[in-house]
């Protein structure tokens, strides 16, 4: 299980059948099209967003034929963007959590992509896995990102309402001392 992996070429037949396993931590900056969709309009509150994926081999044995060839990949990152109603930067938590199989050729793959959740690829040599975490960030990224609530409005009510708690619960020291001097005796 030692076996080094390279991911940019990774022998999906090998580690399919091999039912091996990899994960790792890669920064956002290794992924040029994703990195593209990041908020860039400054702000140092997420200054090196990391990518967390992982990824598993599995052999699907099936009656009567060849077994398939699966992987499993899950990744997420948290994505600085900028929200489309503020304009301020919002931090997404951009998710992908998907399975593959692999068959011989195009033609089967269309042939059978209506009938299958999972996604179908054509087995090649080599694949490259980081364009596939990137592709599926990608299409797992908000098209309009957008704050829940906006912080500006957020900002001004709780600020408004710790104001006013504020005031009625400490009075004014001077004005009660005045309440006081004012009581008949
Ligand atoms: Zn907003």
């Amino acid at each position: 299980m030692d076996k080094k992996i390279d991911l940019k070429h990774l022998n999906v037949k090998a580690f399919a059948r091999d039912g091996m396993r990899a994960q790792g931590v890669q920064s956002l900056a290794h992924f040029d099209r994703l990195s593209e969709l990041a908020w860039s309009g400054g702000g140092a509150d997420n200054p090196a967003p990391q990518v967390s994926w992982s990824l598993t081999g599995e052999m699907v044995p099936v009656t009567g034929g060849d077994a398939e060839i699966w992987l499993h990949l899950s990744a997420e990152v948290s994505l600085p963007m900028q929200c489309q109603r503020c304009m301020g930067p919002v931090l997404v938590e951009v998710f992908s959590d998907q399975s593959f199989r692999f068959v011989a050729d195009e033609a089967t793959a269309e042939a059978q992509d209506d009938e299958s959740d999972e996604d179908l690829l054509v087995l090649s040599p080599e694949l490259d896995v980081w364009e596939l975490i990137e592709d599926e960030l990608i299409m797992s990224a908000p098209i309009v990102p957008k704050h829940e609530v906006c912080p500006a409005t957020v900002t001004m009510s709780v600020a408004d309402a710790a104001f006013e708690e504020a005031l009625e619960a400490k009075p004014n020291p001077f004005a009660a001392l005045a309440q006081l001097k004012q009581k008949p005796q």
